[in-house]
């Protein structure tokens, strides 16, 4: 079983609802466990024009399926609850991103591991180490904490404490 670390966000029809129902999805994934929730954060809106701030959070998933299933399985996930492509970094229902998959790097169309985004995102970084073991290493070698130590907390706010 491998430590998958997935984050969520949401910024529409009922952020909060949307990651209940996405970790009781993640629930059900097979060949899973979800082992780990963060709190909820809630993020200050990056990308185009005017949009409702965000909720995030980070969940720990052990896994046994491969990387790219986990992301089908993510993105099933995001259909179910009505993601709609609109245009890039527009407002979303649901936002699964898989962060890191074990050790794993990948660099293919489909997936980028580890997210290559994720060491530049405080509603990343700050729930994922919040539940994190401490001293995690991501796979250059960089450790979790000092990232999240050092990123700037601008336009964060803990919300909830329990994702459920
Ligand atoms: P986004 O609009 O941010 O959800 O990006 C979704 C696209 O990013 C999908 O087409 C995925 O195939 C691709 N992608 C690449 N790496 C990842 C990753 N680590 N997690 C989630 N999506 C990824």
């Amino acid at each position: 079983m491998t430590p998958a670390w997935v984050a969520l966000g949401s910024n529409l029809a009922n952020p909060l609802q949307q990651l209940r129902r996405a970790v009781a999805a993640l629930d059900e994934l097979p060949g899973s466990r979800l082992e780990r929730l963060s709190g909820i954060y809630r993020s200050t809106a990056v990308g185009p024009g005017e949009q409702p701030a965000y909720l995030n959070a980070v969940v720990l998933v052990r896994t046994s399926v491969s990387p790219l299933a986990l992301l089908e399985a993510l993105q099933h996930i995001e259909r179910q609850q009505g993601r709609e492509r609109t245009r890039r970094w527009g407002p979303r229902t649901l936002d699964l991103d898989l962060l890191l998959y074990g050790n794993q790097r990948l660099a293919t169309a489909r997936l980028t591991l580890p997210h290559p985004a994720m060491t530049q995102r405080n509603f990343v970084l700050v729930p994922l180490a919040e539940i994190a073991t401490p001293n995690l290493v991501l796979p250059d070698g960089t450790l979790l904490d000092t990232l999240a130590a050092d990123c700037p907390r601008d336009g964060l706010v803990k919300t909830h404490w329990q994702l459920r």
